[in-house]
């Protein structure tokens, strides 16, 4: 470290470039060319010498053009620039895949050339884009401030920001763009793939058209809500004695008493219910053991069974239809 000092110019300080990246664009992993001297603008922090940080050449010709008041926006500035000067290129992997590239048959030279270094093109600039540089100290001490937290990653490729991706994404899916920011409003930044499908599938931009789509979004997402909500399935139970209910025997299957109260306690009435609160049940009578849980379990299977398929034995004949009668009257 002091030797490098030795012969930097005075008035700046340098940033430190760990070893293995001394030769390397902070911004974005290119080869160094020139390291760019950087001053705040407008200088909230009171920055008081510019601070050199390692450029490849596009990134330092970048550089010269931005105002910003810290690293961290002139670095989202700088990406933005690369995503913009290549955006054809990160388009591609939009609209190909690698095999697909691989498959299709392009005739003549100029289109097989495309195939043959376009997807190479594309990986150069995606890692260009998402590079992230190493951590900034300057003398050992870290810079305070520097944040990627606004950094949105959608298919493999970093942005800036949400607005930024999304005006890059309308552009690579030909979605209007403020028709992907109004969808994008309503279903998340957590979801932009879920945004760029409705978009596209949804045609048709005229804004009567636009606003009926982003409606029927909504009301979409309000169903999904509501799904997505376990049902609550509020049946009143009964809470029987025990010494109200009577013990059965069916196909050589006794049926527990104790399990029936359990049962008509959490209003379960048919086999589906039942199956639905299977692991209620089990934790419930887990604590006896796990034969007393599996054997109660199995008798209310028969017994409820029974009482689906013979629903005049159920009505007639059944010693305890009078607390499912109950039960159905809730
Ligand atoms: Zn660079």
């Amino acid at each position: 470290m002091k030797d490098k000092k030795r012969d930097q110019p005075t008035g700046c300080q340098f940033i430190d470039v760990p070893f293995e990246f001394r030769h390397t664009c902070w911004f974005c992993g290119e080869p160094y060319y020139e390291s760019y001297s950087f001053m705040a603008i407008p200088n909230y922090e009171q920055q008081k010498l510019p601070i050199m940080v390692p450029c490849c050449q596009e990134c330092f010709s970048f550089c010269k053009s931005i105002k910003a008041s810290g690293l961290d926006l002139l670095r989202d500035k700088v990406k933005e620039k690369l995503h913009r000067k290549y955006e054809k290129h990160l388009q591609i992997g939009a609209n190909w895949t690698k095999e697909e590239l691989e498959d299709c048959e392009f005739e003549g030279k100029a289109l097989e050339g495309f195939r043959e270094s376009a997807w190479k093109m594309f990986e150069i600039a995606k890692e260009r884009v998402n590079y992230t540089g190493w951590p900034l100290t300057i003398d050992g001490l870290p810079m305070v401030g520097i944040s990627s937290s606004f950094h949105i990653e959608f298919n493999g490729i970093t942005y800036t920001g949400l607005s930024q991706a999304v005006e890059q994404l309308a552009k690579a899916y030909n979605i209007p763009q403020a028709y992907l920011e109004d969808v994008v409003e309503v279903v998340g930044r957590d979801r932009l793939s879920y945004a760029i499908r409705f978009a596209k599938t949804t045609y048709g931009y005229s804004s009567a058209e636009r606003e009926a789509s982003i409606g029927s979004l909504k009301a979409l997402l309000a169903e999904e809500r509501a799904l997505s909500q376990p049902e609550i399935t509020q049946v009143k139970g009964v809470d029987a004695e025990l010494s109200d209910i009577q013990e059965l025997i069916l196909y050589r299957t006794m049926i527990s008493p104790i399990a029936i109260r359990w049962c008509l306690k959490q209003g379960i009435v048919t086999l589906a219910q039942l199956a639905e609160q299977e692991e209620a049940f089990f934790e419930y009578f887990m604590k006896d053991s796990e034969l007393v849980a599996f054997t109660y379990f199995n008798g209310m299977q028969v017994y409820l069974e029974k009482r689906e398929q013979d629903t005049l034995w159920a009505e007639n004949e059944d010693p305890n239809r009078g607390l499912f009668a109950k039960l159905a009257s809730e």
